[in-house]
This record gives C-alpha cells, structure tokens and sequence, in this order.
C-alpha cells in the first residue's frame, strides 16, 4: 500500500453504495484520479466536507490493488456557495467537465490545478461577470494544456505590424492580411477582441476578472473558444458539456 498526501479538487462525485461516493478529483500532485471516500455520505463522516463538488481538500489517499481509497481529508475551501447561485454553478460545472474530459487517468498539470482552484474562488464570488470568467478560463485552459493561440502576431509569417483580428482554428491563431487570403475558414473578430485576448493570456486570471468587459465582446470570445476548444481536445463533445445552454434556456 502507498500513501500519498495531496491537495485536489473534486470535479464529479458519483454514489458508490448508500455510505460510499467515488470521487473524481483533480489533485495537484496525481493529477486526475478516482477514489473511493468510504462511508462519506454517513452525517458525521469527517470525510463529508471534502466529499462535495467542488470541493478544495488536502487529500490522504491510500492506493492498493490500483485503486485510490481517501482515508483522510481536511477541506481548504468548499466553495459551497457556487451551489446557491444558478449561473455560478452551471459555469463551475462546465469547467469541471471540461477539465475531467481533457485530462488522461494521472495527468498532472499543476499551471491548470492554480488555475481552475482559482477560477472556482471568482466563480464563488458575488460581483464578478462569471460568463466572462469562464470564457477567460477558456482561453487560459488552452494554454495549460499546450495549444495556446496565438494572437500577438500572425500565426503563420510571424508579422506583428497587423493588428487586424482574422482568426483561423486550424492555423492556431491569427493572420495577417495576407496569410488570411490563402486560408479558409477565417474568423473575423473584433479588434478588441484581440486585445483581450492577449491581456487575458499575459495576466492572472485575478487580475483579468476586474477587468470590465462588454457583453458583445465576451460571447464573441466564449463563442470562438467553444469553436477552438472543440478543434484541440481529443473526443470534447460540447454538446455533452451543454450545461451553459441548459442555464440559458431558464
Ligand atoms: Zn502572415
């Protein structure tokens, strides 16, 4: 049997048996694993706090027979007030999927651990535009996992006197002028669109949520980056993430 000792965020529980609940948490130091909280949904469990969705733990994990057991847990945050607020939780649990989709058994990324612990504590704030956290998380997981835009220059001859927001998917970033005439499927975005992007790309996700930010131009983003996301990440089926369209159908 080895131990291990790791802080984790829980992205999906699921009841195991009436006491029992796996977890699937995002742990710093493992990555994603999935483990069994034993006896978490008794009251007095000490195991419950750390039990929840969404909840931020230091972990005690006991791995035997390849299966991670959690025999001890004390909650740094539970984050428990995105439960209380529609949007904050549907946001939560799309980026929650959508981090427990791209990542393999045991892929450790700790750049996008600080993230999403981070963008979990905006989301459990009342005065931030939580649409517009989730589109710059977006934008932020990408480059996480290593296929970060580029939007400082052209992503093809380099040129960076273009300014013009002409985006290409598959080309990973923007053109300028005339790269733009030799591809298809160009998106025309507007010029601050760019700006932004490139300001949330150069900054914490902190210091981007106090930005303020039309609305216009934030669903233009969340837009490209669904479009974006759904070309880089293996087997993403957005539909099956379609949480934010269920939120807006209320
Ligand atoms: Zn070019």
């Amino acid at each position: 049997m080895v131990i291990f000792n790791t802080q984790g965020i829980v992205l999906r529980t699921s009841r195991y048996s009436e006491n029992d609940v796996i977890l699937t948490i995002f742990t710093r130091n493992l990555g994603k694993v999935s483990a069994i909280a034993k006896g978490a949904k008794r009251n007095k469990s000490a195991l419950l706090p750390s039990a929840q969705l969404f909840a931020y733990s230091n972990f005690t994990l006991k791995k035997q027979r390849g299966m991670y057991r959690v025999s001890q847990s004390e909650i740094i945050k539970s984050f428990y007030d995105i439960s209380y607020d529609i949007d904050a939780f549907s946001y939560a649990s799309y980026i929650s999927r959508l981090v427990e989709n791209s990542l393999l058994e045991n892929q450790t990324n700790r750049k996008l651990f600080n993230l999403i612990v981070k963008t979990m504590y905006l989301l459990s704030q009342k005065d931030v535009d939580k649409e517009f956290i989730t589109a710059a998380f977006e934008l932020k997981f990408s480059d996480c996992m290593g296929f970060r835009p580029i939007t400082d220059r052209c992503s093809v001859c380099g040129d960076e006197s273009d300014q013009r927001a002409i985006f290409n998917i598959e080309e990973g970033g923007m053109l300028c002028k005339k790269c733009a005439e030799n591809f298809s499927g160009n998106i025309r975005l507007d010029a601050t669109t760019r700006k932004l992007m490139n300001y949330i790309l150069s900054n914490e996700i902190e210091t981007v949520s106090r930005a303020k930010v039309n609305k216009v131009l934030t669903k233009e983003l969340s837009k490209l980056m669904k479009q974006y996301l759904t070309a880089y990440v293996s087997n993403l089926n957005m539909k099956s993430l379609n949480i934010l369209d269920d939120l807006h159908k209320f």
